[in-house]
């Protein structure tokens, strides 16, 4: 018998980032192409969609759900029942439904889309020069959201009330401002302000074209985006900049330029396709790109350095900024140091007043503190140095179901981790734990992650390091709260978070290489390499103990490093160096009596402070002034010097089971080579290649006793691009599979993750 009728009905539930990015006017379009009827509608966890029609279209429907959905959206998953037939009239799209305790995933916040930018530029379009135009395409998320479901009132836009025409966009499916929650326009939206210092409005016809000129004057204007304030100024005029970085109190630490369009960066800086990719994606991320020598953006931005961080505008307030200053600007965080970024006004004009001399505000409020994002691409893979804007809250998937857990994180680059099902929201770089503000910083946004994804963690892991903040918050959390505590070493945390950000299960050798973290046996750990899985790891190598001299003072002074090394080595310290020039007699005294009666000098084999130590050697970099400066400049020395193939020697001693590697070898060739006059490239470009073999040899070592063949690189030396260039085709063609992070920092930034995985898997029931 043949079937008259194969009208069928299926039942699809799409769950990922398929809010507010303009999903239900696509399933309506797309259902309306396919001849299919029934509705879509949003509900706490995922769109639902019920269509009906015949069997074939249904089939075909959904197949472009996934292959055509819209360019903001992400799906992680659909999943498709069969129903009966309910005779639906046309397709509608239906209220959305609340259901407590479910959650759905959160967009990020996204770069102006090119429909939009049309608009702003186009002068018969009633958003021209409107600076928070904005789409399901495009504009604020995360940082506007304060609760779920993510609808306006939900918003900082709840405020304001759409005009007319803003509402007909917003009702209609076929627009692309449909349940856009942003939408605004001049009429109805958000209004820019512009401010003196102390808070005086200041007049003209267009701010944002007054604000350029005062630009143009050598003016340092504090500029509200999305994720708090960016300080803004002339990226090109030495003397704006210097007085920026006084003002800051960020004497050398290299700062970030935006420009106008790619034509312009080029104008600037080298940029290869995936770099180029990578400035012009949704996420708009800062990526550190070679520095031309004839840009003339000055020195000052990025002092000794061969890169420089770049990135294109990514709101309508920057690209109106932009085209009317028609300059490279300088923008970086809107902070005093290493304090948070500020993101609302009054505060603005508190913390900013001393370092701005105009703010460019607006009466849109910024609900999360959001850095910029900082990537590089090395072998052809975007990653991070910070995560952020762009890319949180969006989370890393994990190959198991998890437990809810919190990661407190590290010290420096905090970020901190929530888990549940099978994901871990890794936090948006909060900073550096190191004032009160960044602490509340910090809290708050653990708040506003447990609201978001309804997360109620039962275990809390933590860093070893007893005076880390965040190692502190969540004792003091768990004692509070009777919740399970759970211990994390530093090093073991950094390679689990590279095996979870490549998907990777089983055992590892990890090779995990950073300036500081705390060991099992208290002392300062950092040139680790150990076997590891998700539940625990085995030291099985590491650089030799040695001490820092004045301790944290050493970290500020790598010559300190230097001349303790020598002296605890038992290696002449010859005063041709060039080391010397910037030491008095007194000092080195104090370090070495320091070194020999072990007094303020803590043990550390940190492979951190063996680059300090280099650098020092080589005259690079005595004292430093940002963290790492030392071992960034020394790179930098060895840039120039790619065919350099020679190698220093050390060695390795057995102690009960460790392999400890020495260095007196590596340090004296070093020196002989320093003085031989051998060119400082020569010599730093050698390093780099003996720590690669280092790092190589070691594994094979390992892999022999081990017989795993598996390498995973984690920890803050691996932001050394040179290294990474090094190390990694060493390991390949010695037949490893080697790891690197893609996902978050090989530094502190992705310690939470570690955590959370590390606890989920160790702590029993
Ligand atoms: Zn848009
Ligand atoms: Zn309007
Ligand atoms: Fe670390």
């Amino acid at each position: 018998m043949v079937k008259t009728s194969t009208i069928s009905l299926s039942s699809i539930s799409v769950r990922g980032v398929v809010q507010g990015v303009g999903f239900r006017p696509f399933v309506f379009q797309l259902a309306k192409r396919h001849n299919l009827r029934g509705w879509v509608r949003n509900t706490s966890e995922d769109v639902q969609i019920a269509v009906e029609g015949e069997a074939k279209n249904i089939e075909q429907f959904a197949k472009d759900l996934r292959g055509q959905a819209p360019p903001m959206s992400h799906i992680e998953g659909i999943e498709v029942a069969r129903g009966t037939p309910k005779n639906y009239n046309g397709f509608e799209i239906r209220k959305s439904v609340t259901e407590s305790g479910k959650y759905q995933l959160v967009s990020p916040d996204i770069a102006t889309c090119p429909d939009c930018l049309k608009e702003i530029f186009d002068p018969k379009d009633r958003r021209y020069r409107y600076p928070f135009t904005n789409c399901t395409n495009c504009g604020p998320r995360f940082t506007i959201i304060k609760d779920i479901p993510y609808d306006r009132p939900n918003t900082t836009m709840g405020s304001f009330k759409m005009c007319p025409a803003c509402r007909k966009e917003y009702d209609d499916p076929l627009i692309r401002r449909f349940h856009a929650q942003p939408n605004a326009c001049p009429v109805c939206g958000p209004k820019l302000e512009l401010v003196d210092a102390k808070g005086k409005i200041v007049v003209g016809d267009d701010v944002s074209k007054k604000t350029a000129e005062l630009l143009k004057e050598g003016k340092i204007v504090a500029v509200k985006g999305l994720g708090g304030f960016l300080l803004a100024c002339d990226a090109t005029n030495e003397k704006t900049v210097n007085r920026l970085r006084q003002r800051k109190n960020r004497p050398a630490k290299p700062l970030a330029v935006m420009m106008s369009d790619i034509d312009e960066i080029r104008r600037h800086c080298e940029l290869n396709k995936a770099e180029e990719n990578l400035l012009k994606s949704p996420g708009s991320p800062i990526v550190l790109v070679k520095w031309k020598s004839e840009s003339t953006i000055t020195k000052a931005v990025a002092p000794g350095l061969k890169h420089l961080g770049v990135m294109l505008p990514y709101t309508p307030l920057h690209h109106l900024l932009l085209r009317d200053v028609w300059l490279p600007l300088v923008m970086t965080s809107g902070n005093l140091s290493e304090e948070p970024i500020a993101k609302d006004n009054d505060e603005a004009l508190r913390r900013l007043g001393s370092i701005a001399d105009h703010f460019l505000m607006h009466n849109r409020d910024i609900h999360a503190r959001y850095d910029d994002s900082v990537m590089i691409v090395e072998r052809d893979i975007p990653r991070f140095a910070r995560r952020a804007r762009g890319y949180a809250p969006y989370p890393i998937h994990l190959p198991y179901q998890s437990r809810q857990i919190l990661g407190c994180g590290a010290e420096e680059k905090n970020t901190f981790c929530l888990t549940r099902d099978n994901y871990a929201f890794v936090s948006q770089h909060i900073g550096d734990m190191e004032n009160l503000e960044t602490l509340e910083h910090y809290v708050n946004t653990i708040g506003l992650y447990k609201k978001l994804f309804r997360i109620e963690p039962k275990i809390i892991a933590y860093d070893m390091h007893p005076e880390y903040l965040p190692t502190k918050y969540g004792k003091e959390l768990a004692a509070n709260s009777r919740l399970k505590l759970f211990p994390v070493q530093h090093h073991h945390a950094h390679i689990v978070s590279c095996m979870v950000d490549n998907g990777v299960k089983g055992s590892v050798i990890g090779v995990a290489l950073d300036g500081t973290g705390y060991g099992t046996d208290g002392n300062i750990w950092g040139g680790e390499f150990m076997v590891a899985d998700y539940k625990g790891f085995k030291r099985a190598a590491h650089l030799e103990y040695l001490p820092l001299a004045g301790g944290a003072l050493a970290i500020k002074k790598p010559y300190r490093t230097a001349i303790g090394y020598l002296t605890a080595l038992g290696i002449e310290l010859d005063r041709n160096l060039p080391l010397f020039k910037e030491v008095n007699k007194g000092e080195i005294a104090i370090i070495k009596n320091q070194v020999e009666k072990g007094f303020n000098a803590p043990l550390t084999s940190s492979m951190g402070r063996l680059f300090d130590a280099a650098a020092a050697l080589c005259g690079v970099r005595g004292v430093i002034e940002y963290e790492a400066q030392a071992a960034i400049e020394l790179e930098m020395a060895a840039d120039e010097a790619p065919d350099e193939k020679g190698v220093y020697p050390f060695s390795y001693e057995k102690q009960a089971d460790v392999n400890i590697i020495k260095v007196a070898d590596l340090l004296k060739a070093m020196i002989k080579d320093i003085l031989n006059d051998t060119p400082q490239a020569v010599v730093a470009a050698r390093f780099h290649n003996t720590i690669a073999r280092m790092i190589l040899e070691t594994c094979q070592k390992i892999a022999k006793e081990s017989g795993i063949k598996r390498a995973a690189l984690s920890g803050g030396v691996f932001q050394n691009r040179l290294l990474l260039r090094k190390a990694v085709p060493l390991l390949e063609s010695a037949g490893f599979e080697v790891y690197t992070h893609r996902q978050v920092p090989c530094n502190d930034g992705g310690i939470s993750l570690g955590q959370v995985v590390i606890a989920n898997f160790s702590e029993g029931e």
